[in-house]
């Protein structure tokens, strides 16, 4: 299906890459023009390039309000007033350090980027779109901020504010026709989860039964998540499709966050059986 976001305008943060870049090709094939942020500028103008005249890049450092400000501003001078915010830029968890050994410049640095950058989208993008009475937000959070423990504290805690934030937003902004939705994936391959695991992206495109063997353990669809199983949850959630979808936090993670894995978890309640039996208890 195409022309989904026919006449929409949308800015992505984050989009010279994985998720990001993704969810900004299905954008401009389903007719919105799109202005893509990011630091990686090299990279950013080349997406950008390759799609088209509805596309364009700015530099934005979504831990810098000025920064987010004026690349709203641009998207309205080029393309006319947003319709649609994606806040995606992220990075990785900064360690995995016990408590006690926390690095606080570290953890200030994460909050900045992964739940600081959403609150700057939102505030810039709601003053454009209230007076309209109309937009779709989009924040990514992740299925880390549904469920504690698979990721470092300062990634799971910024991106289950991410989840409350964008609930309280959806609160606010339904009054006035706007939506604010989150979406939380599951482990995604992307440049960001092949850095945590030390792989290079080559090995991934060689053999990717070989990755969705490595991942069956970890999500209940056994395999791992790929960009354009988030990046069409995003699409739904932007367009008019999902006009009565408001303060939502979407899981795209084959199931993970559901609850315990099913197998798994029968597995141990055998083993549970067993030893007690053992014990003759
Ligand atoms: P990615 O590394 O491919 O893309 C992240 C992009 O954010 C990069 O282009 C990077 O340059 C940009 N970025 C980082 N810091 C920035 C800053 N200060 N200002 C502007 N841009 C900045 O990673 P991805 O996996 O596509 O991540 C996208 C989002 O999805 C992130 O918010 C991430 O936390 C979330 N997420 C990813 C996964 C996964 O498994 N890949 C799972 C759950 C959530």
């Amino acid at each position: 299906m195409t022309g989904r976001l026919d006449g929409k305008v949308a800015m992505i943060t984050g989009a010279a890459s994985g998720i990001g870049r993704r969810t900004a090709e299905r954008f401009i094939a389903e007719g919105a023009r799109v202005l893509l942020t990011d630091i990686q500028d090299g990279k950013g103008e080349e997406v950008a390039r390759s799609l088209g005249s509805n596309a364009a890049y700015r530099h934005a450092d979504v831990t810098r309000e000025e920064d987010i400000a004026a690349a709203v501003a641009e998207a309205g001078r080029r393309f006319g007033p947003l319709d649609i915010l994606l806040s995606n830029a992220g990075i990785r968890g900064q360690g995995a350090a016990p408590i006690e050994q926390l690095d606080m410049a570290a953890w200030d640095r994460a909050m900045n980027v992964l739940l600081r950058s959403v609150v700057y989208g939102a505030k810039h993008a709601a003053a454009v779109m209230k007076p309209r009475r109309s937009g779709s937000i989009v924040n990514l959070a992740s299925a880390a901020g549904l469920v504690a423990g698979a990721t470092p504290h300062d990634y799971s805690t910024a991106k289950g504010a991410v989840v409350h934030f964008t609930k309280g937003l959806a609160l606010e902004l339904g009054e006035f026709g706007i939506r604010a939705n989150a979406v939380c994936p599951g482990y995604t391959i992307t440049p960001m989860v092949l850095e945590g695991l030390g792989i290079g992206a080559q090995a991934i495109e060689a053999e990717p039964q070989k990755v969705d063997a490595a991942f069956a353990s970890v999500h209940p669809i056994p395999r791992v998540g790929r960009v354009e199983d988030i990046a069409d949850v995003i699409v739904f959630l932007a367009s008019d499709e999902a006009r009565f979808v408001n303060g939502q936090a979407v899981g795209v993670d084959g199931g993970l966050s559901a609850g315990a894995h099913w197998s798994g978890h029968r597995a141990k309640m055998g083993a549970i059986r067993t030893a007690l039996a053992a014990d003759g208890t």
